[in-house]
């Protein structure tokens, strides 16, 4: 057995301490921006040597109420002096029968039973497998550079191959189509990109499946891809291709519910009715849960037994759930919706002012700043090519120099996001944009 090398009743008082037990007993695992958290408020991160960053993250797209959230934390704590863990679906309780109905009565259209896990893969499993249970067909068809999870289910409908190296097989019976990425659109010249470039499902269902189709897996904005807003009429045509071939829409708001898009859920920016809808990152302000929440008559083909998880829906995460919401609804998806706005004509003038800024695009508190070498073409049309060391060099100079962390995802790694709080108030905001200027002034 290894020698333990550090008291674990001492507090840690540097990053490093911190660090150098993840590198000696934390799978080797990407670690993309190496702030060690001591605590956290608001939209401030504080690390073991009392440096405070501008946090506009939110742990990958979480912490839509804002770390620390009061009303939250209270109704957690609540929760856990009442009862902690029963398993909810062996001993009905109350957390987990107010989420329930209030989840139904938030979710857009006549969504009106979930079931509750514990992570955005598991829910998007959950709901490939209701989808085969209901349609009673088995192929699935997911987009190209999609991102839906990375156990081998949701691994199969994710489209990006550096998540599958060395992973494979997964799930067999998924086929991918073409992602609205208008900027980089294979099928068209870019800025073209409209609702015909749905056709492509169509000729994908055609010469990729047998037909035998149980659900087409949607993020309505897409997030990992980098920040993908399709094109007015693209989802809604998805949707009818999806009806026509007797398949269910499953809309992927892992990512994109609970806020993030200045709407409660993305889908309600357009004209469309998913089949399931499947939550998690938000959906409790950073406590672990999930959920897909279908239907009546798409819900009840599942029968007793065909489902279930240990933890899922534990009632402590439920209860903060609860809160969450009731938060969002007190102004704080407003707040996303003013601030987004502003946002975007911000980084539309970056775009405007500086080559090296290809797109931005977005909506909501969820945007995406698209970086390039301008004196490059890039893959699929005529946009430069991707810059991710640009990017990877943006965000380490944030970091280090202006105490902001930033994410940098986007299929080709290069694409800066703004995914902050929704809490975050317009100084914070313009202090991120103002850095973000300042770094690319200095490190492109
Ligand atoms: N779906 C989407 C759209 C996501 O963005 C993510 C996480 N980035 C997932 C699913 C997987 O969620 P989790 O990491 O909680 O399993």
């Amino acid at each position: 057995m290894a020698e333990q090398q550090t008291d674990p009743s001492v507090g840690r008082e540097s990053n490093a301490a911190v660090l150098s037990a993840y590198d000696d007993h934390m799978m080797p695992i990407w670690k993309s921006l190496d702030v060690p958290v001591k605590r956290a408020s608001g939209c401030t991160l504080e690390d073991f040597e009392g440096n405070e960053y501008l946090d506009v993250f939110s742990g990958i797209s979480v912490v839509n109420v804002g770390h620390g959230n009061d009303a939250v934390v209270d109704a957690a704590k609540d929760q856990l002096d009442e009862f902690v863990h029963g398993c909810s679906y062996v001993h009905p309780n109350e957390p987990v029968a107010d989420l329930a109905e209030r989840i139904a009565e938030v979710t857009p259209g006549d969504l009106q039973k979930s079931f509750f896990c514990n992570s955005g893969t598991e829910a998007v499993e959950g709901a490939v497998k209701l989808a085969r249970k209901y349609t009673g067909s088995k192929e699935v068809i997911a987009l190209e550079m999609g991102f839906h999870g990375r156990t081998l289910g949701s691994l199969a409908l994710t489209g990006n191959k550096a998540y599958k190296k060395g992973m494979a097989p997964t799930l067999n019976d998924v086929a991918h189509t073409a992602p609205p990425y208008g900027y980089r659109c294979p099928r068209c010249d870019g800025d073209q990109c409209d609702a015909d470039c749905a056709e492509e499902l169509e000729r994908i269902i055609g010469s990729h499946t047998s037909g035998d189709l149980a659900a087409v897996v949607v993020e309505p904005v897409m997030g990992e891809a980098g920040i993908i807003v399709p094109p007015a009429g693209w989802l809604e045509r998805v949707q009818e291709i999806a009806h026509d071939h007797g398949a269910l829409l499953i809309a992927d708001e892992v990512q994109t519910g609970y806020g993030r898009t200045g709407e409660l859920f993305a889908s309600s920016h357009f004209d469309v009715e998913p089949d399931i809808l499947t939550q998690a990152k938000g959906i409790a302000n950073g406590l672990p849960l999930g959920a897909f929440t279908a239907s009546a008559e798409v819900a009840d083909a599942f029968e007793s037994g065909d489902h279930l998880s240990t933890f899922g829906g534990n009632p402590v995460a439920c209860a903060a759930a609860l809160a969450t919401i009731d938060e969002l609804q007190d102004g704080i998806v407003d707040n996303a919706s003013q601030q987004g706005a502003w946002l975007e004509s911000e980084l539309q003038t970056l775009e405007d002012e500086y080559d090296v800024v290809g797109q931005t695009r977005g909506l909501g508190l969820m945007h995406g700043v698209e970086l390039v070498d301008p004196s490059e073409t890039g893959p699929q049309n005529v946009a430069p090519k991707p810059d991710k060391d640009l990017a990877s060099a943006v965000s380490e100079y944030l970091r280090e120099e202006s105490n902001v962390v930033m994410g940098v995802g986007g299929y080709y790694k290069n694409v800066m996001r703004f995914q902050p709080p929704l809490t975050i108030s317009r100084d914070q905001l313009e202090r991120a944009v103002d850095e973000l200027e300042a770094a690319l002034e200095t490190v492109a």
